[in-house]
């Protein structure tokens, strides 16, 4: 096992942010993982998987673990579905690119989420009206203290809108080894109401979807709306949208009567956090290096050689004039680190 000193983490996270990691190793299976946990020299751990939902605000003074276990096994099947082990260190595209080479569906409105498979769960990632929660079977985790491994099941993760058990009452008490997700083998359930898809489906002329062609229509909306981690730093959606109740709602759109809105239920409706930021007139503003993208004013970016403190600083000041024009607290979806 090799633990350098003194690393950059530029490289490992998608907002390009320039700290240095005070000790650094790259996990490749189990039995790595499990040594350099046992080792007392090392007693806090910090851990990197894609790094494309965390802000880096402070040189890192920790043994930070990469993880990059790879493996893709398929546990059991059925006449309709299969239950495939994914090990944490696989990106998640890959993953979804596989499961449509093999015709498994259920991830296809997910293409392209950057990060890897055994940090799908901490958020419950989502896009275009399908999370993780939808095809999470089980997961297993690490205890960091006891060196323990845990089956986590569905329940047990305590599911919500970009939150699980390992945002809260888990955080940094796990690592994640490996991911059980469940897909269909036929009859695949279609989800092409959200967003845009259906218009960009009928644009190519395609009135019998497959999942290959519904992955094709995500991933065109997505390059067209979102910018590129490799080509300018961001870490995604900066934001979480708001979930109002039904009284907070009702005052906000008797003022704001244009504004566009997701209901929930008949108590939660959830407002776009990119409609609020915009409106304060921050969409497409710089702030020296730190700025707000052109297209889509949820995403915060680094245009080179913007600090941590300098996105935090921007994001304090969308906090408060959000929170000043339309009485809503919005809070960031990115781990701030
Ligand atoms: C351009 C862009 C678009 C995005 N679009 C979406 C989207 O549509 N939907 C969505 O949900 N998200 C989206 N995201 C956010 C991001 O892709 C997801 O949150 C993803 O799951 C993060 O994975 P990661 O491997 O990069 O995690 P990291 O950033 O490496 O880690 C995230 C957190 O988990 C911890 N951690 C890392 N690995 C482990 C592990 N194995 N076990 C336990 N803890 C761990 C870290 O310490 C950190 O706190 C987007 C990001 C970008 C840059």
């Amino acid at each position: 096992m090799n633990i350098q000193k003194n690393i950059s983490l530029k490289k490992y996270n998608t907002f390009g942010i320039d700290v240095t990691a005070k000790y650094f190793c790259e996990i490749t299976s189990l039995h790595d993982l499990s040594e350099v946990l046992q080792l007392e020299e090392y007693p806090n751990i910090f851990v990197i998987s894609g790094g494309s939902n965390m802000l880096l605000t402070n040189n890192i003074d920790a043994l930070v673990l990469h993880i990059n276990i790879k493996g893709i096994t398929i546990i059991s099947e059925t006449n309709d579905t299969v239950t495939v082990k994914v090990m944490a260190g696989e990106n998640w595209h890959q993953f979804v690119l596989w499961s449509l080479d093999n015709n498994f569906g259920g991830i296809e409105n997910m293409s392209l989420i950057p990060g890897n498979v055994g940090t799908s769960p901490i958020q419950n990632i989502g896009a275009y009206g399908v999370e993780l929660k939808d095809v999470f079977f089980s997961c297993e985790a690490v205890n960091i203290k006891t060196q323990i491994t845990k089956t986590f099941s569905k329940s047990e993760c305590n599911f919500g809108y970009r939150e699980s058990f390992f945002k809260r009452e888990g955080k940094d008490k796990f690592i994640i080894t490996s991911v059980n997700i469940k897909l269909t083998k036929s009859n695949h359930t279609l989800n092409t109401s959200y967003g845009t898809i259906d218009t960009e489906l009928a644009k190519n002329g395609i009135t019998n979807p497959t999942i290959k062609d519904i992955s094709n229509a995500v991933i065109t909306i997505r390059k067209s709306k979102l910018p590129d981690p490799n080509e300018i730093g961001n870490s995604g959606s900066f934001f979480k949208n708001p979930i109002l109740n039904l009284k907070e709602f009702s005052s906000f759109i008797e003022k704001n009567p244009k504004a566009p809105y997701y209901k929930m239920s008949e108590d939660e409706y959830k407002v776009p956090a990119g409609w609020l930021i915009e409106q304060c007139g921050f969409k497409g503003k710089r702030f020296g290096d730190a700025g707000v993208h052109d297209k889509q004013a949820l995403v915060l970016v680094n245009y080179g050689d913007a600090s941590g403190k300098d996105i935090i600083h921007l994001a304090q000041q969308i906090i408060n004039e959000v929170d000043k024009k339309f009485e809503i607290c919005i809070f960031p979806e990115v781990n701030i680190i």
